[in-house]
C-alpha cells in the first residue's frame, strides 16, 4: 500500500468537514492516520473514499465521516481513558488514540484483534490495547472509563457499559434493530442519572453476543 498523495489526502478531509467533521483536534487526528493501513484486498485502493468497506469475518470498517462524528461528539481530553467495543478493523482505535491518553478496544473475533494489534504496531500507536472480549459486558478491570464508544448496533445500550461510565463521562452508541437504520445516541451519565441525545441515523453491523469462532 503506497502513502495517499497530497491530493487524495485533501479531498478526504474535505469530504469530513463538509460532512460535518469540524473539530479541528479530530481532523488533525484523522490526518495523521492512514486509513489504507486498515484496509486489505481488493477494497484497499478505496480507502479514502468517504464509504464504509468490507473487512475479514464479514464486518465492516466504519465510513471516515461517521468515524470523525462519533469521535468529535465523544469530546475527548488528553487524559482520558476510552474504551471501543468492536475493535474490527482498528481504525477507528487508531483514531482515538491520537485524543486519548489510553484506548482500550474489545473484539468478539480473535482473528480482527490480532490484525489491528500488528497494524498498531506497525504505527507504533502504543496507548491501545486489544482485546478478545465480548463488549457487551464492557471490561470490568479497566472500569470506570472517561468515554466509551460502540461500533455496533446494540437494541439499547447495554447496561455494564452505561455502569463502567464515569460521573461526567460521555458514551455514544448506535441503537436500533440491526437490519433497520439505527439511531446514533451519546449518552452522558450525570450524578443523578444518565442524559440521552440523539445524533443522527446510522447503519452498523450488529453487536452480538459471545466470542466468535474464528481463532
Ligand atoms: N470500529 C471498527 C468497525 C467496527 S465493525 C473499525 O474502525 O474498523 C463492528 C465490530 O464489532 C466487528 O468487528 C464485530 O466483530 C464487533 N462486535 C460485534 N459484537 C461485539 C461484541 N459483543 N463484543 C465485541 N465486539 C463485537
Amino acid at each position: 500500500m503506497t502513502l495517499p498523495s497530497a491530493e487524495t489526502k485533501m479531498q478526504f478531509l474535505f469530504a469530513l468537514r463538509s460532512r460535518g467533521v469540524t473539530d479541528k483536534r479530530v481532523l488533525e487526528a484523522m490526518e495523521a492516520i492512514d486509513r489504507g493501513k486498515f484496509v486489505r484486498g481488493i477494497f484497499a485502493d478505496r480507502a479514502y473514499e468517504d464509504m464504509p468497506l468490507p473487512i475479514a469475518c464479514g464486518q465492516t470498517i466504519s465510513q471516515p465521516s461517521v468515524v470523525g462524528l462519533m469521535t468529535q461528539a465523544l469530546q475527548i481530553s488528553p487524559r482520558d481513558k476510552v474504551l471501543e467495543v468492536g475493535t474490527g478493523s482498528g481504525y477507528q482505535a487508531a483514531v482515538l488514540s491520537r485524543l486519548a491518553r489510553r484506548v482500550y478496544t474489545v473484539d468478539r473475533h480473535a482473528r480482527l484483534t490480532r490484525a489491528a494489534k500488528a497494524v498498531f504496531d506497525e504505527l507504533s500507536l502504543s496507548n491501545i490495547t486489544p482485546i478478545v472480549a465480548d463488549g457487551s459486558f464492557g471490561l470490568p478491570e479497566q472500569a470506570p472509563f472517561d468515554r466509551i464508544l460502540v461500533t455496533a448496533a446494540a437494541e439499547d445500550p447495554p447496561g455494564p457499559l452505561l455502569a463502567q461510565l464515569k460521573i461526567d463521562g460521555i458514551m455514544v452508541v448506535p441503537v436500533g434493530q440491526s437490519d433497520a437504520v439505527q439511531t446514533l445516541i451519546k449518552v452522558r451519565r450525570t450524578e443523578s442519572g444518565f442524559e440521552y441525545d440523539e445524533l443522527r441515523p446510522v447503519r452498523f453491523v450488529p453487536l452480538l453476543e459471545g466470542l466468535g469462532k474464528d481463532g
